[in-house]
Parts: C-alpha cells; sequence; structure tokens
C-alpha cells in the first residue's frame, strides 16, 4: 500500500561534534519518504525554491519517491540550522528561513488522492486539515507536530487529532500537549482526543507505544558511532508508517514489528550527516539492525527464591 507524505523539503545547515555540512539535503518529509521507500511506495508533497539542486531530486526520484506534489516555486527552499554537542538529545536550532515554505499552500495531486496510508508532517494544523479534505479518507492517517503548534494552535491541533489514527510525537510534547506530566497518564488523555495508538519518542533513548489494548517500550539502542542525530524522528515514523503499510498488520504484534521497524531506521539515520546513510541501505543492514534491537531487549525468567 502506497504512502502520501505531506511536510517539509529543506535545506539543512548543521553542526555536531564530527564535522559540518552546509545546504545538506532535508526536511521532515524527506527523511520520512527516504526511510518509508525501504517498505512501500511513497508519495511526497512539499515545496522548494528554485535553488534546490537538481540531485536532491534525483537522490529523492531514484529511491523511487514520487515527487509529482513537490511544487518548485519563486523563492528561497526552507533553510533549516541545527547545532549538536555530545549530548544529541540537546539540539539547538541556529536558525529558520521559512523561504517558500512560509506560503506552502499544499496541493495534492488528482492520482494521489485515494493513497491509503498518509502521514502528516510537522507542518501547520490547518494545512494538515486542508490536506485531510483532500484526500479520500485514508485507511491509516498518522500524524506529527511540535511545541509551536500545541502552544498557539490548540483548537485547530485538536481537530487534526480527532480525524487521524496514528500521533508520533517526542515524549516531552506529550506531556506538553496533554498538560500532564506523567507519560501514562498524558497518553491516556491524548488517546481520548482521537488517535488509536500514540508514539512517544524518546531521541536517543528509545520509545514507548500506547494503544488501548497494551503499551510497549523500546529502549535506544546503544550505538557504535552517532554523527548527525538531525531526521531520526522522521526517519522513526517512515519505518513505522512504512512497515504498516507493506503489511497492514495493526495487530498488537504487528505494532511491535512496526515499533522495531521505526527504530532501525531512526538508528541507521544518526549514523551519517544529513540523508547519507538513507540512500543506499541494503535490505540486510535494515534486517540486522532488527535483529539487534530483538537481542538488545530479550530475556528470559528464571524463577528464584525471593527474600521476603
Ligand atoms: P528531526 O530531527 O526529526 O526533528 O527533524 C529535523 C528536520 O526537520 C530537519 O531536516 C529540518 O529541515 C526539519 N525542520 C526543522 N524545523 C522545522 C519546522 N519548523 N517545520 C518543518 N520542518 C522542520
Amino acid at each position: 500500500m502506497p504512502i502520501l507524505v505531506v511536510g517539509s523539503v529543506a535545506l539543512d545547515d548543521v553542526e555536531t561534534p564530527f564535522g559540518r555540512r552546509e545546504g545538506a539535503l532535508g526536511g521532515a518529509a524527506v527523511y520520512f519518504g527516504l526511510a518509508a521507500s525501504y517498505f512501500t511506495e511513497v508519495r511526497l508533497v512539499g515545496v522548494v525554491g528554485r535553488d534546490f539542486p537538481e540531485s536532491h531530486m534525483e537522490l529523492l526520484a531514484s529511491r523511487g519517491i514520487d515527487l509529482a506534489g513537490l511544487q518548485v516555486v519563486d523563492g528561497k527552499t526552507f533553510r533549516w540550522g541545527g547545532k549538536y554537542g555530545y549530548d544529541f538529545n540537546a539540539r539547538d536550532t541556529t536558525f529558520t528561513d521559512l523561504g517558500a515554505f512560509a506560503g506552502f499552500d499544499p496541493q495534492i495531486p488528482e492520482r494521489f488522492r485515494k493513497t491509503p496510508y498518509v502521514l502528516l508532517a510537522n507542518i501547520d494544523p490547518r494545512l494538515q486539515l486542508d490536506v485531510l479534505e483532500q484526500v479520500e479518507r485514508p485507511e491509516i492517517a498518522g500524524l506529527d507536530t511540535m511545541n509551536y503548534w500545541i502552544e498557539r494552535t490548540p483548537e485547530e491541533l485538536r481537530a487534526v487529532l480527532a480525524r487521524v489514527d496514528i500521533l508520533l510525537i517526542n515524549d516531552s510534547e506529550v506531556r506538553q500537549l496533554a498538560d500532564e506530566p506523567i507519560l501514562l497518564k498524558a497518553a491516556a488523555r491524548i488517546l481520548d482526543m482521537g488517535p488509536e495508538i500514540l508514539v512517544a519518542k524518546k531521541g536517543e533513548d528509545g520509545a514507548v507505544v500506547f494503544s488501548r489494548e497494551e503499551i510497549f517500550a523500546v529502549p535506544g539502542l546503544p550505538l557504535d558511532s552517532i554523527i548527525d542525530p538531525t531526521g531520526a524522528g522522521d526517519s522513526f515514523a517512515g519505518g513505522f508508517m512504512g512497515y504498516l503499510a507493506a503489511t497492514g498488520d495493526r495487530s498488537p504484534e504487528g505494532i511491535r514489528r512496526a515499533t522495531i521497524y521505526g527504530s532501525t531506521m531512526g538508528s541507521l539515520c544518526c549514523e551519517a550527516f544529513s540523508t547519507e546513510k538513507l540512500v543506499d541501505l541494503a535490505p540486510h543492514e535494515i534486517e540486522d539492525r532488527f535483529q539487534e534491537y530483538k537481542r538488545l531487549t530479550h530475556f528470559e525468567h528464571a524463577p528464584i527464591l525471593l527474600n521476603a
């Protein structure tokens, strides 16, 4: 089943303790689309300026991403700058130049309108609602957002939440959205707002997935090398939704596997700058990483006599 993603396509200036890149391919829709492209067919809707390099277009197309919904307009491509120290969970946004993204008016091409899986990446909730108006009710709609929209457009965000099936946000955003410090209670509140599944991402520390049936948690996999964590959250979403779209399996077991594929794509993303790692992964690299998560989290219970 194909997936439609609507969101930012960017040129990123990123600095980490291991180096820097300027004008690197980035944006939430890009990371999501590349990660999901290993699982299923991806359709992308976004906007760039005329400065967006042809080589970036070619790279996205080389992963089979359908760019019919990528508008190229007068003006500059959205540019974002991020700087990391050794704590990769803490990032400074050095600048945000919206450029053409400021006037983004998503137009869903006719042939994308019946896409069964849709991911609304982090954009203005009013635009997310507009996208939902343009498409036929998808089988599964996923949503990302950020503190900016939680604070500034709470009503519109609630309206989108009521219409989506999966919400994927950071644990701090879960607490903020629910106005509740205890993650478990916050998750229960959010599930009452509409989504069936809530994925609370915890950066380097893994993720917790809540549904009415169960809670599943995956730890962070200690990595040999972390070069640039930019886009890890969007790559997680790409692996998670990509697996669901490829299999249609929304059973509790399927959601667990989707969580591991999400973590797999998020962790692989961190191993190189920008999208460099995500562009030519071999299938065995994805499967090997999945197995590493399995080994990391597996244990047997052996009863012992406890002192009581
Ligand atoms: P993540 O590391 O998952 O938060 O995603 C980082 C990506 O999000 C970068 O490639 C940025 O270009 C993009 N980004 C940063 N700020 C925004 C924003 N306000 N709206 C949409 N995309 C953004």
